[in-house]
C-alpha cells in the first residue's frame, strides 16, 4: 500500500540529498573531525560547512551554534545551563503550550526549588502578552516560549515577548523546532538569547539538532567530556548527522518558496473538511499559523479511533503531539486553550510538507469524512 503521509510535525522524510551526504560520511569520510592527521581534515571541513549552512538558515553566526543530539538535549542544556549560570535568579516563565521536552524541565526546576510561572494562551492558542509583563520579576532568569506550536501550528509573538522580557532583565529561549523550514527565521531581529532546533523536522536525520547561544552568553556544557563544540558540548560529533542536517538546512532555505503552495493545500484540506463534516472545529484558525499544520476536532468521536481507521486506509496522521500518542489524556495545548473535553478527545493533527501532493489531499478529502461518518454511526460504547 502506498501511504499518504500527513504527520510531518512528528518527523519528515530525509531528503535524498541528505541520505547521500549521510552515507558518504559513514562510508568514506568516517575520520574524527578532531584528528590532527589527514583523515580528520575532510570531516573537520564538513563540520565547518554544516555550521555555516545551519547558521544561514537561522540568521545567526556559525560560532553561536552548538550541535546536539536533537532538540530535547538542546532544551535540557538551556534550562540546566541558565539555572547554573544565574544562581541568584530562581524564577522561570514558560508558556502553557510547550512541548514535553520543556515541560520536563519545568518539573526539574520545581524539584530544585525554583518557581515556574505558566504563561497562559487565549482561545486561538496565542500566548497572552498582557500577562507577561506583570509576571516578570527581578529574579526571573528565563522566559521560554515556542516559536510555533507543534499541535496547532500557531506562531507565537516571540519578538514582542523578547522585547518585554529583556526590558525586565530576563533571558529568552524559543523552541524553534516546528518553525524551521516552514517560516523564514532571523534570530537576530527576533531578539532571543537561546533557540533550539531539530534536524528531523526539516527533512534531515534524526538524533541531531542545534542550540543557538547568543554571542557573549556563556552556559556550562550539559555533556562534559572532550573539548568539542568549543568546550560547549563534549563527545565526538555525530558527523554524518550534522552533515545531513547542514544539507537539509540549505534545502529548507531554498524550499521556503514552496510554502505558499503548502498553505493552499492545507487550506483546501480544511475547506473540504468543513464542507463535508458538519461540526468540525479547526483550532487556531484565524491566528497566524505555520503553513503546513491543521489541528481538527471531530466532536463526539475519539481521535485514536479515527487515527486507526485512517491508518487502515493508508493515511498517516496523529492525534496530537507524537510524544503523547498512546497516552489517553487529551492534548494539554487544547486544555490550555479552553477546548471542552468532548471536542478535544476527537482531534487529529494533519501536517503536510513540501512533498505533499494535490492528489494526496484529494484522497484525504475522500476518505476522512467517510471514516468520521462511519465512526459516528457506531454507538459510543462500541467504537
Ligand atoms: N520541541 C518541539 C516543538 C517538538 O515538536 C519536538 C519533537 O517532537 C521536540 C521539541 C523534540 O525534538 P527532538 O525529537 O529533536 O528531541
Amino acid at each position: 500500500m502506498t501511504f499518504i503521509y500527513l504527520d510531518n510535525n512528528a518527523t519528515t522524510r530525509p531528503a535524498s540529498e541528505v541520505v547521500e551526504a549521510v552515507a558518504l560520511y559513514l562510508r568514506e569520510h568516517w575520520g574524527n573531525p578532531s584528528s590532527a592527521h589527514s583523515l580528520g581534515r575532510v570531516p573537520e571541513a564538513a563540520l565547518v560547512r554544516a555550521r555555516s549552512q545551519v547558521s544561514a538558515l537561522l540568521g545567526c553566526e556559525p560560532a553561536e551554534l552548538v550541535f546536539s543530539s536533537g532538540a530535547t538535549e538542546a532544551i535540557t542544556h538551556v534550562f540546566k545551563g541558565v539555572f547554573e549560570a544565574f544562581p541568584a535568579k530562581r524564577h522561570f516563565i514558560v508558556s502553557a503550550i510547550e512541548h514535553s521536552a520543556v515541560q520536563a524541565q519545568v518539573a526539574w526546576l520545581r524539584r530544585q526549588g525554583a518557581e515556574v510561572s505558566i504563561l497562559p494562551v487565549d482561545a486561538l492558542g496565542m500566548v497572552k502578552l498582557d500577562v507577561l509583563e506583570p509576571m516578570l520579576r527581578s529574579d526571573t532568569a528565563l522566559v521560554s516560549v515556542m516559536l510555533a506550536n507543534n499541535e496547532t501550528g500557531v506562531i507565537q509573538p516571540i519578538a514582542d515577548i523578547a522585547r518585554i522580557a529583556k526590558a525586565a532583565g530576563a533571558l529568552v529561549h524559543t523552541d524553534a523546532v516546528q518553525a524551521v523550514g516552514k517560516l523564514p527565521i532571523d534570530l537576530k531581529p527576533l531578539g532571543v538569547d537561546l533557540a533550539t532546533i531539530s534536524g528531523h523536522k526539516f527533512h534531515g536525520p534524526k538524533g541531531v539538532g542545534a542550540l543557538f547561544i547568543r554571542r557573549g552568553l556563556r552556559l556550562k556544557p550539559l555533556i562534559l567530556g572532550g573539548h568539542q563544540e568549543r568546550d560547549r558540548r563534549g563527545g565526538t560529533e555525530n558527523l554524518p548527522g550534522i552533515v545531513g542536517m547542514g544539507v537539509a538546512a540549505e534545502l529548507a532555505q531554498a524550499h521556503l518558496a514552496d510554502m505558499p503552495r503548502i498553505a493552499s493545500l492545507r487550506d483546501r484540506l480544511e475547506d473540504g473538511l468543513r464542507q463535508s463534516v458538519s461540526n468540525i472545529v479547526i483550532h487556531g484558525f484565524g491566528a497566524p499559523r505555520v503553513p503546513n499544520t491543521s489541528f481538527v476536532s471531530f466532536p463526539g468521536l475519539e481521535g485514536e479511533a479515527l487515527l486507526l481507521k485512517l491508518d487502515g486506509q493508508g493515511i498517516c496522521v496523529s492525534t496530537g503531539s507524537a510524544c503523547t500518542t498512546g497516552q489517553k489524556e487529551p492534548s494539554h495545548v487544547l486544555w490550555a486553550m479552553g477546548v471542552p473535553l468532548d471536542v478535544a478527545r476527537g482531534t487529529l493533527r494533519l501536517s503536510l510538507s513540501r512533498e505533499s501532493l494535490d492528489a494526496e489531499i484529494d484522497r484525504a478529502l475522500a476518505v476522512i469524512p467517510d471514516v468520521a461518518q462511519e465512526l459516528a454511526r457506531i454507538p459510543p460504547m462500541g467504537r
